[in-house]
């Protein structure tokens, strides 16, 4: 193609402009960001800048010089609006003519019904700085949803001495991606942490943006409300067509296993928008995961400028909680049975240091490590060739 129209210009997107010069691709590149600032990264927003031990500079990806340099031409603070046959369409009424185009659009913060105004939410950088300067003269923080996010934001809470409750409406904190398990020992960092964690806590209703009612009545009331329960993909703005043609948005936008949108020749999606076809489980999935965005931007790089496709990957997440750096490799949803590789905490003794191995059958697909760096990267070989238990085990 000579114009490749690169549309989100967060992680998956500078990615994908890095990767295609990468693979050799020299035809014209664009960049469209909905956002007025460069391009940034955001773990870092729930961490470091939440607390202040970073600041906000320190998140860019890749400023507007360096992308100059990789002769990327940028369309900051104005959203793509349409893709139709050969153009994309941004909201001041300029259309880029391409050949090729890349969706990467990330995804929003959800919220819940009747949710107020100044109830927090954090999917970016203005919202991450919103909430450190709310923190900053708070005494206490309400945080809806025990996932990563919200835990991160608990954890940066305690370190400044708030009084933190943590709802969460299953038993069990992150069981849908880590299982209950290894879901129980997210769950003991947070209340060893002294926070008051109430699980299997259903939220009736918002008072105000400082009080929640819970379902049986009871009141809780925060100077900090923080809703953290998840992420919806950016994809309104699309309308559910390209170039004419419907798509099918229902999960995510239904890409095949190289990131070709189905049914929208040239056209291409990465990252947290994107439900890819996944091989391993025959279905589609959409992940919202920092490395798989970084994995994704390298297949469809190489697969526009006609490259072999780049081997492939392990699934990697992670998450800095407590003190701890929490990392999970692989697959632990296609698991159907969980065993201790380190450390004590399965069996109720000190979460750090312990390493679970997900098994499927007696096949490897995943290992979650809590503060087990060292450990958790000898076996990700393992994991990549799905070895079976007793070689696990070996390991240990
Ligand atoms: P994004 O980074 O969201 O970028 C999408 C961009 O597209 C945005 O800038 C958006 O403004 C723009 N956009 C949207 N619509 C339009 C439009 N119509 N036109 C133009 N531009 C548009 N992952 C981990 O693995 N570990 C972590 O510790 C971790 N921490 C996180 C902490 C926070 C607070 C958040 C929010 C996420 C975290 N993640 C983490 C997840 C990781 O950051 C995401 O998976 C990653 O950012 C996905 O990249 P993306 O390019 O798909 O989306």
């Amino acid at each position: 193609p000579e114009h490749v129209v690169v549309i989100g210009a967060g992680l998956g997107g500078v990615r994908t402009a890095e990767q295609l010069r990468g693979a050799g691709y020299d035809g014209e590149i664009s960049l469209v960001g909905a956002e007025p600032h460069a391009p940034y990264d955001r773990p870092p927003l729930s961490k470091q800048v939440l607390t202040g031990a970073w600041p906000a500079e320190k998140v860019v990806l890749r400023d507007e010089d360096a992308l100059a340099e990789l002769k990327v031409r940028t369309h900051f603070g104005v959203a793509a609006v349409g893709v139709h046959d050969g153009a994309v369409e941004l909201a001041d009424g300029t259309l880029l003519n391409a050949d090729a185009v890349v969706i990467a659009t990330g995804a929003r913060a959800r919220t819940l019904p009747g949710q107020p105004d100044g109830v927090h939410t954090l999917r970016t950088l203005d919202d991450s700085l919103a909430l450190q300067a709310a923190l900053k003269d708070a005494r206490s923080l309400l945080v809806v949803g025990a996932g990563f996010i919200g835990a991160e934001v608990a954890s940066g809470a305690r370190d400044q001495g708030l009084d933190v409750t943590v709802l969460e409406a299953l038993p069990v904190p992150c069981e849908r991606a880590l299982g209950p398990e290894v879901g129980t020992l997210c769950g003991r960092l947070l209340t060893e942490a002294g926070v008051d964690l109430r699980l299997g806590a259903r939220l009736e209703r918002f008072v105000d943006a400082h009080t929640v009612e819970l379902a049986g009545g009871e009141r809780l009331t925060a100077d900090v409300v923080l809703v953290g329960v998840g992420a919806a993909p950016m994809l309104d703005w699309l309308g559910g067509t390209a170039a004419g043609r419907e798509l099918d948005v229902s999960a995510g936008l239904a890409c095949d296993e190289r990131g070709r949108v189905v049914g929208a020749p040239g056209v291409w999606a990465v990252g947290d928008v994107a439900a890819w076809e996944d091989p391993a489980r025959g279905a589609r999935s959409r992940c919202e995961h920092w490395t798989n965005a970084v994995d994704q931007a390298a297949v469809v790089a190489r697969d526009i400028a006609g490259a072999a496709p780049p081997p492939p990957s392990v699934p990697y997440v992670w998450s800095d909680q407590f003190g701890m750096k929490i990392q999970v490799i692989g697959r632990p949803e296609l698991a159907d049975n969980v065993a201790v590789l380190q450390g004590e905490g399965l069996a109720g003794g000190a979460v750090r240091g312990t390493v679970a191995g997900y098994f499927a059958g007696d096949r490897l697909v995943g290992v979650a490590g809590f503060g087990a760096a060292r450990h958790v990267a000898r076996y990700r070989a393992l994991v990549a060739r799905g070895a079976e238990r007793p070689e696990v085990l070996a390991a240990a």
